[in-house]
């Protein structure tokens, strides 16, 4: 028998596209980690589609079992957007106008230059709440979430897109149930590169062999391993107080392999950022990633600052013509080689006039490998102010797998090539 210390809470994701796998639940997710954050227990999740009575049924079933029932999607306009209608039922209340709720709907309409009269009827559906309910502004969309009691428990009520369920969970939501739940949960991420997990979790046996409150939970990501320490407190200022000697702790063992402590921080950002700090513009050369080392960078807003121009040099001639690398020396190294990866880290930190360049080529796959060159042998360059490193990789996985973590690679040993304390 689980042990159930405090409140629990279950979810019910809504729409037949998530039953016909045409989307990935990522709502569900997403709220299963703000309930760990929340230091809510979940015990169930459901996915139901747009149908009246499966969804009544879903919905019952998790009133009669959890003190808080968060759903996600159907609250739209359109004929099959139900959640709202089933849950006023359920909670035994009339669907009533909301003055505020049809202020934004109307506001949405005239921002777009559409005229009142053209406005279709079943978009005034949005501004109807079930008596009593609370609402909840969406300033992303024009259907507001709403919380609903009901027989005692807790609704939850919120739209199915992505963009505007996070926002409003995280401003709203989060909010009202953290005031509800009698204890508070407190956490910190610490971001590492440049260090597998089974390094990292080695590191710190001691720590989470001996721990109990604050806990660190590590989680590996693609050429990343996250930590994330968390307590239980009794308020905000208490769980600070626990958390801060074990983050200082992380941060005396991990040093400079820790990227961000931010809870949405990216190693791009913290590129861009050292980047920016140095005043180092960057330009980048890539063959097997294809630009997708670029993309990745021109996440950061803000990059304009420091990046010069990307090179996608995918052929043998455009290695040559873009980036000034003798054909010669393609044939006689090849093209997957060190030597060419630093030429391409030259060559374009040269043709941009950029004072760093990061160069990648490799053999994703599936085919190319030979059995001196498997597939996922990867070179990657850096050339800061003429200085140039120069590493070899063997990546495995699928051609995706293998681009991505060359990415990741790239990034990491830019970094550590730009903070030369880390080597
Ligand atoms: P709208 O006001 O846009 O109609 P809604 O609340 O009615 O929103 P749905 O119509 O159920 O929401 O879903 C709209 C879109 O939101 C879906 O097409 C999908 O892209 C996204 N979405 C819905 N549910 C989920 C989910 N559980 N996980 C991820 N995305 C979702």
């Amino acid at each position: 028998m689980e042990e159930n210390n405090g409140m629990v809470a279950e979810l019910i994701s809504v729409g037949t596209e998530i039953l016909l796998g045409n989307i990935v639940n990522t709502n569900a997710a997403y709220l299963s980690e703000q309930c760990a954050r929340l230091g809510l227990s979940l015990y169930f999740q459901t996915v139901v589609g747009d149908n009246e009575e499966r969804l009544t049924q879903a919905l019952t079933q998790a009133i009669s079992r959890s003190d808080i029932v968060i759903l996600t999607g159907g609250l739209g306009p359109t004929k099959d957007d139900l959640t709202k209608e089933v849950t006023a039922k359920a909670a035994g209340r009339k669907l009533v106008e909301d003055p505020k709720a049809r202020k934004v709907v109307a506001d949405f309409f005239e921002a777009r230059r559409i005229k009142q009269k053209d406005i279709t009827e079943n978009n005034w559906k949005q501004a109807l709440v079930p008596e009593g309910a609370t609402v909840l502004p969406n300033p992303n969309g024009t259907a507001p979430g709403l919380i609903v009691d009901c027989q005692g428990k807790q609704v939850i009520l919120l739209p199915g897109p992505p963009g505007e369920m996070r926002p409003m969970f995280e401003k709203s939501v989060f909010p009202y149930l953290q005031k509800r739940s009698p204890g508070i949960i407190y956490s910190r991420m610490v971001k590492l590169c440049g260090i597998g997990e089974s390094k990292a979790a080695s590191m710190i046996g001691d720590l989470i062999e001996g721990q109990t409150n604050p806990t660190i939970a590590t989680y590996a990501r693609t050429g990343e391993v996250h930590l994330r320490v968390t307590a239980k407190a009794e308020n905000e200022e208490q769980g600070k107080k626990l958390v801060k000697p074990m983050v200082r702790e992380l941060k005396k063992r991990f040093g400079v392999h820790i990227f961000s402590t931010k809870e949405d921080g990216t190693l791009e950002e913290a590129l861009v950022d050292i980047l920016k700090e140095r005043k180092y513009s960057l330009a980048t050369a890539e063959s097997c990633t294809g630009g997708l080392l670029t993309a990745r960078l021109v996440n950061v807003s803000g990059v304009s600052e420091v990046l010069k121009q990307g090179y996608v040099t995918y052929s043998n001639k455009a290695k040559h013509r873009l980036l000034g690398i003798p054909k010669g020396l393609i044939k006689k190294y090849s093209p997957v080689s060190d030597r060419v990866a630093a030429e391409m880290a030259k060559g374009a930190a040269a043709n941009a006039g950029a004072d760093v360049a990061i160069a990648v080529t490799g053999i994703a796959g599936p085919h190319g490998g030979t059995e001196e060159k498997p597939v996922g042998t990867v070179f990657i360059a850096c050339s800061v102010k003429g200085q140039v490193t120069v590493r070899e990789y063997h990546f495995d996985g699928n051609r995706e797998k293998i681009r991505e973590s060359s990415v990741v690679c790239a990034l990491t040993l830019l970094r550590e090539c730009i903070l030369p304390q880390i080597r």
